[in-house]
């Protein structure tokens, strides 16, 4: 078969072990998964009473504009309806941005370690991927800026990072944003959004005013707690939303995600709690960290990354046998790390102490 060449040496994604699975071969009756940044408190209880209420039919194409969610974005956001782009996912929006920027002979710059959907875009694009390492779990933007050359068309910039869940200051950022030329996109990734704290966080919205180089993406899949009905979407000016559109397939997003999506808008209050459980989840990691001398990077998202100074596929196989599911560092850049998703404060106890009993046994 005559894949593109760059293709042939690409994994697909691997998903991890269902639960199902590792509760059969382990013998247990209960399994926390905490691996991929899913919302532990579910989502917003308004939407299971509107679909209580409502039928859907499903012999009926989505509304390919997804025009009820693209208003109440716009009107949450104060911004035009045309400046959104709607996703399968935000990692469709990385997709199509990817699609229609980088081709053969363009690059691409990026941090390492990062969410590593960027990469993998550029290359089956067959563009070059500049990755710049993270210093102390940051990104360096310092040296990415220096990275930008004449064939540079995109750069990606993840706040919070994952895996690291370091965020940017508003005064960094703008810095590097002055720094980079108006022909060169910026997109920044903030699918971990509703989750920060940090008081010198930027604003995107008004970035996305003084800057017209910038597209910013979140998602429904985090701190909303819809991963499963995949829904994210870019913000950037009505012109460079009008550029990228083409891309887009007509009916990408699908009716049970574009209700559930902006039925989840109707109840901040619901994300207001997750982000106070999340703060509290992760005074909880901390502490274990400090009581052990782990050493881990203040995370403004809802996972944290803790160095055990030990093989991270040890620890997560260790995990499992116990019915905890995480993400193993080595996957991630990270080899004696693991990723953990905070969870109830039931689950963080719980998983701490299973640790604990690893780390001593
Ligand atoms: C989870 C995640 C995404 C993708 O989320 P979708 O489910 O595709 O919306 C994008 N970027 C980062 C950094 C993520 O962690």
């Amino acid at each position: 078969m005559n894949v593109k060449a760059q293709i042939t040496n690409l994994v697909p994604y691997k998903p991890g072990r269902s639960s199902e699975e590792v509760k059969k071969e382990f013998g247990l009756s209960e399994i926390v998964k905490l691996a991929s940044n899913e919302n532990p408190f579910g989502y917003s209880p308004k939407i299971d009473a509107w679909f209580k209420e409502n039928g859907i039919n499903h012999a009926i194409y989505p509304d390919g504009y997804a025009a009820n969610l693209r208003y109440a974005l716009a009107e949450k956001y104060s911004l035009n309806p045309e400046q959104f782009i709607i996703g399968n996912g935000s990692d469709e929006v990385i997709q199509i941005v990817s699609r229609a920027l980088l081709e053969k002979g363009k690059n691409t710059i990026m941090p390492v370690p990062t969410f590593p959907q960027y990469k993998h875009n550029a290359i089956i694009e067959g563009a070059e991927a500049i990755e710049v390492p993270l210093v102390n779990g940051a990104h360096d933007l310092k040296k990415m800026a220096e990275m930008i050359d004449e064939n540079t068309s995109l750069i990606w910039v993840c706040s919070p990072n994952n895996p690291t869940g370091t965020y940017i200051s508003d005064q960094k950022l703008r810095h590097f944003l002055d720094l980079v030329p108006e022909h060169v996109l910026v997109v920044l990734d903030e699918a971990y959004y509703e989750y920060v704290e940090a008081v010198d966080y930027y604003d995107a919205l008004s970035l996305l005013r003084t800057y017209p180089n910038l597209l910013v993406t979140r998602t429904f899949s985090k701190a909303y707690g819809l991963a499963g009905f995949r829904v994210g979407y870019g913000m950037a000016s009505p012109e460079l939303i009008a550029s990228i559109e083409p891309v887009r397939e007509p009916f990408n997003t699908n009716v049970l995600g574009q209700i559930s999506a902006e039925i989840a808008l109707s109840d901040p209050e619901f994300i207001e709690v997750c982000r106070k459980e999340n703060k509290e989840g992760l005074k909880q990691y901390y502490a274990f960290c400090d009581e052990l001398g782990l050493s881990y990077y203040p995370s403004s998202g809802n996972f944290i990354l803790i160095d055990f100074k030990k093989d991270g596929d040890y620890l997560f196989e260790e995990l499992m046998k116990k019915g905890f599911i995480v993400r193993s560092g080595q996957a991630l850049g990270f080899p004696t790390s693991l990723r953990i998703t905070i969870g109830s404060k039931a689950q963080n106890e719980k998983i701490i102490q299973a640790l604990k009993t690893i780390l001593t046994q």
